[in-house]
């Protein structure tokens, strides 16, 4: 029914356009009721972001109940199992490897000579329970100096060594490891003073979670200058530095001995990439990746605060609760061409680990993944605040959809540069670096005047509570993902990106 009475040439007109306009996919979209969507929201961000959850932390009793919330809730949306493995429904298992620095020694020796550096003068890094390395003459193991070089010029003649290098800051790391591939037993690098010693012990001493398949086994020690110099003599260490600085040093064994030794705290465990899907209508069409990180930090409170957990409700309780809303509204809606996969990832604020570990081992190919939209710290802007665009300019035909189903829904792109900035910081930079198009689209990173007051006040803190969440935005940000999932999962409106290269 008209509403109003139109002169004829005008209705013409209009049932010209619309018959032009049929000719795109365009369906009616229902009325969305956004009370309800907000309700169904809240009764999983309430959840997930529950003291009872105590911070969501990968290797926790509240990190296990998260992952088994979420795939009762994956089935209860009606998913099917993502994990292509009968063994495993819901679960890609996650091997993390967390390891603390306990006790360090450095022992220097030449002829019967024997000195225990100081702890304030060395320091000794390694993530095994207990390393040791005894080197030099009438051990079998050399002890080399490799200036400021790294030992690529020997060879497999380092296998084995215990290697001396000065410190050239900015390059020590990939010396190290390109060190540690040769098979050094363990590097003892020489820094310029206590500053420097203090800056390694800030990094190296702090307590940290890996993947267990990324565990490089290592034996690193430090020394400083000064430490080094007074043992072998200042007039030969100056000399060797002189010449190593000329450049005219070749790797040279020393007649001296050391033992290093360091000590770990080490635990591994499981936890787990959760994982389901809606199978497409066209077999072999690709696939369409929505993901958002399950995790957070657990107890990050003050010491002593009155309340110390971390619930993290809008990181990212409010990623998962839109992820299982949007699968439920696509799984409701007609029948997608591609499949859909929805994957809850672990440890993201670690660094990327569940996606890492994704990457190195999917459970079908990730060159079939046309797009991935990852969700992460979506309940922060209002209704009708600007969309942020994570990930733009590396997929012109996917930047393109993006940008007119963001104009289609009413909304403004916002503050790139700001969008940029958290380009690294999200999961699907582990996509992106696999070669997989991945964006993260969110009204929380469109403008700085929405997201610093978040990021000053509850941001990482005991105060980003379920309470606090604000929903707009994120409701915006689900019927826009819907749309664009729509069309994306169509084969017919959005051809598979041409595959270059192996
Ligand atoms: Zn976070």
């Amino acid at each position: 029914m008209i509403r109003r009475s139109l002169p004829l040439f005008l209705v013409l007109l209009a049932s010209l356009l619309l018959a032009a306009c049929a000719k795109a996919p365009v369906e009616s979209m229902p009325v969305v009721d956004r009370d309800e969507v907000a309700m169904r929201l809240t009764a999983d961000i309430n959840v997930l972001a529950s003291d009872e959850k105590a911070g969501r932390k990968p290797g926790t009793p509240g990190g296990r109940t998260t992952y088994t919330y979420i795939e009762k809730r994956m089935g209860e949306v009606g998913l099917v199992s993502g994990t292509n493995d009968p063994g495993s429904y819901w679960r890609l298992p996650v091997d993390l490897l967390a390891t603390e620095p306990q006790s360090a020694q450095l022992i220097l020796g030449q002829g019967r000579r024997r000195v225990v550096v100081a702890e304030d003068a060395a320091a000794v890094f390694t993530p095994r329970r207990r390393a040791l390395a005894i080197g030099g003459p009438g051990t079998g193991v050399p002890v080399v100096f490799v200036g400021y070089g790294d030992g690529s010029v020997l060879g497999d003649a380092l296998a084995g060594a215990i290697v001396v290098m000065l410190a050239d800051p900015g390059r020590d790391a990939a010396r190290r490891d390109a060190l540690f591939r040769q098979r050094a037993t363990a590097v003892l690098t020489v820094l310029p003073d206590n500053a420097a010693l203090d800056e390694v012990r800030a990094s190296e001493g702090q307590p940290r979670l890996q993947l267990a398949a990324e565990e490089v086994d290592n034996l690193a020690a430090y020394i400083t200058d000064k430490a080094f110099g007074d043992f072998i003599g200042q007039r030969r260490w100056k000399g060797l530095k002189a010449e190593a600085e000329a450049g005219i040093l070749d790797p040279l064994e020393l007649n001296l001995s050391i033992s290093v030794e360091g000590t770990s705290d080490r635990r591994e465990f499981p936890s787990q990439n959760v994982i389901g899907m809606i199978p497409g209508s066209v077999p072999g069409s690709g696939a369409v990746l929505v993901l958002a990180h399950w995790d957070h930090l657990g107890e990050c409170g003050e010491p002593g605060a009155l309340d110390r957990i971390c619930n993290g409700a809008a990181d990212n309780a409010s990623g998962i609760a839109m992820m299982l809303e949007l699968a439920r509204r696509l799984k409701a809606g007609p029948a997608l061409g591609r499949d859909i996969y929805f994957l809850a990832t672990t440890a993201e604020e670690p660094g990327l680990l569940g996606i890492r570990s994704f990457v190195r081992n999917p459970p079908f190919p990730l060159a079939s993944i046309v797009a991935a939209f990852n969700l992460d710290m979506m309940a922060v802007a209002p209704a009708g605040s600007p969309v942020g665009f994570v990930g733009r300019g590396r997929d012109p035909q996917l930047d393109a959809v993006i940008l007119a189903a963001i104009a289609k829904a009413g909304l403004a792109v916002g503050d790139q540069e700001l969008a940029d900035s958290f380009l690294k910081r999200q999961d699907g930079w582990a996509l992106a670096q696999a070669g997989v198009p991945a964006v993260l689209l969110s009204s929380t990173y469109g403008s700085r005047a929405i997201l610093d007051p978040f990021i000053a006040t509850r941001y990482h803190q005991p105060s980003d509570e379920a309470a606090t969440v604000e929903l707009g935005g994120a409701i915006d940000d689900l019927l826009l993902h819907e749309a664009l999932i729509r069309e994306i999962a169509d084969p017919a409106i959005y051809p598979a990106p041409a595959k270059t290269g192996p």
